[in-house]
């Protein structure tokens, strides 16, 4: 069985490869846009075809003979519902048997502005031939790192996430649920809301934080203008900023707090602690 990867050049594709070449799956293609960032994979025996998702011939000649793909979501907002499209309906014509997609929690209910482009593939996916599988990522804790020095540094968390709790988990985790969807059966057709066994308020995180320093860490709760106001000030683009704020309001309504078990199940183990991630990052 030929399992695919696109965006294995980015961070969760990546992981996802590592994880298949780990437990012995074979062949594992990577399709990437720039074959030189994953050369290293190429060496360890990984069929790297380039494509890009705006390139439909080229995805063509990448899904050629594939069996399974994990569809990772673009970052080029704005363009995703096309570029996502381009490769459901490659998958299509190359005979697929499982595309997944990885999405965002609750999908067409969620009220985030980075859910509408995963909102639109899942449709776009929900109208294709193709069988598929929904992967509703939580979030990574490594969403935090950007953060991470700058709270060490000054002792203060800042978030516009109220008492809003986040599930998450390891981007690792993600991954290994995606390794696994890939390699077994029964997930066609499937919707997972995937998220952690740690259900953290910021106030929480911060004392994560300072566990895993070793230096007093404290939350301080901005309203979301603040917030986007101090992402600016730091350099985040504003448009970027804009969509942080936001998933910060959403947290604060519960969207991220996920309750499912999919994720547990899926790895058969519990999620990695958000202290590890931190730690890994601090060391
Ligand atoms: P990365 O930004 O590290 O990886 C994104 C990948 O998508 C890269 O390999 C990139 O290729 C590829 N890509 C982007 N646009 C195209 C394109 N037009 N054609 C081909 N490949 C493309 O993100 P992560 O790996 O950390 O996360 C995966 C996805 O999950 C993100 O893209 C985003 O949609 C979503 N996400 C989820 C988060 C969560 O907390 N659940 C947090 C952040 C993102 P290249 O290397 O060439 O740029």
């Amino acid at each position: 069985m030929t399992v695919a990867v696109t965006g294995a050049s980015g961070q969760l594709g990546r992981l996802v490869v590592e994880e298949l070449l780990r437990i012995g799956a074979t062949p594992v293609v990577a399709i990437v846009r720039d074959p030189q960032k994953v050369a290293d994979l190429a060496e360890r025996g990984v069929d790297v075809r380039q494509a890009s998702y705006d390139d439909v011939a080229a995805l063509d000649r990448a899904l050629t003979g594939v069996d399974r793909v994990l569809l990772v979501s673009g970052n080029e907002f704005g363009n995703r519902v096309v570029q996502h499209g381009n490769v459901i309906r490659a998958a299509e014509r190359a005979g697929v048997e499982l595309l997944a997609y990885t999405s965002i929690p609750r999908g067409a209910e969620s009220p985030l502005i980075l859910a509408k482009e995963h909102i639109g593939t899942e449709a776009l996916l929900a109208d294709s031939t193709v069988p598929h599988v929904i992967l509703r990522n939580g979030w990574y804790w490594e969403n935090y790192l950007g953060g991470l020095a700058h709270a060490v540094e000054s002792g203060v968390l800042h978030g516009a996430a109220g008492e809003g709790r986040v599930a998450g988990a390891a981007r690792a985790d993600y991954a290994a649920v995606a390794a696994t969807v890939l390699t077994t059966d029964g997930h066609a057709g499937q919707v997972y809301e995937l998220g952690g066994d740690e259900h953290l308020t910021y106030v929480e995180l911060a004392q994560v934080i300072s566990e895993a320093a070793g230096t007093p860490v404290r939350y301080e709760n901005l309203s979301e203008d603040e917030y986007v106001a101090g992402l600016i000030q730091a350099g985040v683009p504003a448009d970027y900023a804009k969509v942080l704020g936001d998933a910060e309001t959403g947290i604060v309504g519960g969207i991220l707090d996920i309750h499912s078990g999919d994720l547990q199940k899926l790895l058969g183990r519990a999620s990695t602690p958000a202290i590890e991630v931190f730690r890994a990052a601090l060391s």
